[in-house]
């Protein structure tokens, strides 16, 4: 599966959060750079079956909703100051992907995150990189080098 592709499918999942919200992402969801709550879209990409789950961030569902094998996973307590595992974006299409195939494991898929305001690519949180450690995440790879971009000039 090419990149871009999931990409442009993650991007298209970002209009759902407008069809779902009646209004587009809030600036302060938008904003990523001073370190505010910024508001996610994850797609998961079950290779086996060539299916797309999507996702976005915010409220956190109850651990006992998760699917088991992310919920075994899921770091306990948070390693992430004030979110909980279960809030991410793309733990939440993760789960959506495992439980739509009783035999999917979490190496069949294929994950991208961006911000829902303005698409831009994100690292996991320490809290997906343990849950989500045995997946293909593109977007990770891809914000650090916007990163490093970004430091350079
Ligand atoms: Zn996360």
């Amino acid at each position: 599966m090419d990149r871009e592709i999931l990409l442009e499918k993650v991007r298209e999942a970002c209009e759902e959060f407008e069809r779902q919200n009646g209004r587009k992402p809030s600036k302060r969801e938008k904003n990523k750079i001073n370190g505010f709550p910024a508001r996610m879209t994850s797609l998961a990409f079950d290779k086996k079956v060539n299916k797309f789950y999507t996702a976005t961030s915010g409220r956190a569902p109850s651990r006992e909703s998760f699917n088991s094998l992310l919920k075994e996973r899921m770091p306990n307590p948070s390693l992430e100051s004030g979110r909980d595992p279960e809030s991410c974006a793309e733990v939440q299409a993760a789960n959506k992907a495992l439980n739509n195939r009783p035999d999917a494991q979490i190496s069949d898929l294929i994950i991208a995150t961006i911000l829902t305001g303005d698409g831009a690519p994100q690292i996991r949180c320490e809290n997906c990189k343990v849950t989500l450690r045995d997946a293909l995440v593109i977007t990770d790879e891809m914000a650090e080098q916007e990163v490093k971009n970004v430091q350079i000039q």
